[in-house]
């Protein structure tokens, strides 16, 4: 957790660049990589992070992506309170249930104890339905689509890991309330596309979208649709975000009714009361994990163009202690000229012209900072009129490098980032899919986790015979020892029913992938160890 640790440890934090390779241990590597690219410190919370300004900007890109999506949807940003009263928490019976080993409480105001404890909100479907029970009174309300930026507590007792599970986390959450089912199961999906969008078209990531299994839906919820991301370096599947359906049932419990306009009555009779149809919705800073685990490499971060706030650093190179003033000047006058060009064709870019570091340094510093593109500028290079350019996503120098023109740099480099955009998804699809394995019989289900795959396999979809599953794919454990979720023996569980069904769907007389269950097939389902 901490970043201290003995002296080794205390030495490694403090050389320039990553002193442990990715695949000998992934979690220093991951520890060394968002401390040394300033993505993230520690505080004395366990579970609690400070995002510094390299990861808020990602979050930003992030919002300003989303936003734009869900005004055309007319979804309203807002704000509810951080306290959620023990009262309102309690009112969905599944929800509380579901939440209540991870709610931390406020029990104490200054020097007095509180008459009724506050719970910080974990999500706040409780906090704002109060509201919209007072504010939905007509059908003619609907729908009523609001969303907040804001920040969850959940006291989790697994272990926390930056980004990934943490105990203070930053999200966006939506809550809508509609009139049809129909309606809300199209927004549903409407938002789990947006998510997809985000992570792909933004973060290089791929998704694969689905529908939760019954055990692993949101507390309180008809379904959960989910999209499942996927971490290379270990083989785990983690869950990248969640639209909820949430039917009727909170609308129950908090009252949330309209007249029924669609009801054909007689003049004067009233309408039939009808409850809302609702649905939340919830995209966390967890993303920004899943983002380096998958393009991060040996020398620290890898950021996609898209979400990088530099995305191409100028290095001045061959600038020499014995190099005339007026040469030196000459040649920066040349890469001000490089970078307002750049400016002016909407690239982010900048400089490196500090002169107390020598070039192997500055290039390390803004590898270990993921920047996805740099040009190197010297009198070479300004002999023949190109700059050298290098791009962060292909490990091997030579195939990296290559000649840019001057005069089409404002043309070559945008294009430069979108192919490194572009490629950088695709290699991580090719891993995904690779890693994404069809697993017909039990006797091939462990070995297939054991070699880091997710696995699709047709199964019954009941929850009893996931957990049979679970405990069934585990290593051995010793009577009552819990299960070490960050041992690679750790039990596979349902990660989601992929929206695309491979081979079209099960076939008839398909069995269950578990041989102590022997029922039918429904799914294809999408099983394996997880975050
Ligand atoms: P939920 O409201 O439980 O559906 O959670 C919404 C999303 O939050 C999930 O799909 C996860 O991607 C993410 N998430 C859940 N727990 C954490 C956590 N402790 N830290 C960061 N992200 C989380």
């Amino acid at each position: 957790q901490s970043a201290g640790g003995g002296k080794k440890k205390a030495d490694d934090m403090a050389l320039i660049g990553i002193t442990v390779a990715k695949a000998d241990d992934l979690s220093e590597w991951y520890q060394q990589v968002i401390l040394k690219g300033k993505m993230l410190a520690f505080t004395d919370i366990p579970g609690c992070y400070i995002y510094q300004p390299a990861s808020y900007r990602i979050w930003e890109f992030i919002q300003d992506f989303f936003n734009a999506r869900i005004r055309k949807m007319k979804v309203k940003n807002c704000y509810f309170p951080l306290f959620i009263s023990e009262a309102n928490l309690q009112r969905e019976k599944e929800h509380i249930e579901g939440f209540a080993a991870e709610v931390a409480w406020v029990t104490e105001g200054g020097k007095n104890k509180l008459e009724k404890r506050l719970a910080v909100r974990p999500t706040s479907e409780t906090a704002m339905y109060s509201f919209y029970s007072q504010e939905i009174r007509s059908h003619r309300d609907l729908p009523l689509k609001m969303n907040q930026w804001n920040n969850v507590v959940r006291w989790e007792f697994k272990h926390p890991m930056p980004f990934l599970r943490s105990r203070e986390f930053l999200w966006q959450e939506g809550h809508t309330a509609h009139l049809t089912q129909e309606e809300a199961g199209k927004e549903v999906l409407e938002i789990l596309d947006h998510y997809a969008s985000i992570y792909e078209d933004l973060l290089a990531v791929p998704v694969v979208k689905g529908t939760k299994t019954k055990n692993e839906q949101f507390p309180g919820a008809d379904y959960t649709t989910t999209i499942e991301g996927f971490i290379p370096a270990v083989g785990r599947g983690i869950q990248a975000a969640t639209s909820h359906c949430l039917g009727q049932h909170f609308a129950k419990m908090f009252d949330i009714r309209v007249e029924d306009p669609n009801q054909k009555v007689k003049e004067g009779e009233a309408r039939d009361k009808i409850y809302v149809w609702q649905n939340s919705w919830g995209f966390t800073t967890r993303s920004i994990g899943i983002m380096v685990l998958i393009h991060g490499d040996d020398k620290g971060l890898v950021i996609p163009p898209r979400v990088a706030e530099i995305q191409v650093i100028i290095v001045p190179v061959g600038v020499t202690a014995k190099m005339k003033d007026a040469d030196k000047e000459a040649l920066y006058d040349q890469v001000e000229s490089v970078r307002r060009t750049l400016e002016d064709a909407d690239v982010r870019v900048e400089v490196d012209y500090r002169e107390t570091y020598n070039t192997g340094y500055k290039f390390n510093d803004w590898e270990m900072k993921g920047v996805p593109l740099r040009l190197e500028f010297g009198p070479k290079d300004a002999a023949k009129g190109v700059v050298t350019s290098s791009r962060r996503d292909i490990p091997d120098p030579a195939a990296s490098k290559a000649e840019l023109p001057i005069s089409s740099i404002a043309t070559a480099v945008p294009a430069l980032l979108e192919q490194i955009q572009n490629d950088m998804f695709a290699r991580a699809s090719a891993e995904y899919a690779a890693h994404r394995i069809i697993v017909r019989e039990w006797k091939d289900f462990v070995p297939a986790l054991n070699d880091k795959n997710v696995i699709l396999v047709p199964h019954c979809t009941e929850g009893e015979c996931e957990d049979e599953i679970k405990k069934d794919s585990a290593g051995v454990q010793a009577e009552g020892q819990e299960v070490d979720v960050r041992a690679p023996s750790m039990g596979a569980k349902s990660l989601c029913i992929p929206a695309e069904q491979p081979e079209g769907g099960i076939k008839e007389g398909m069995k269950c992938v578990n041989p102590k269950c022997g029922k039918e097939a429904k799914m294809w389902v999408m099983f394996g160890r997880s975050y």
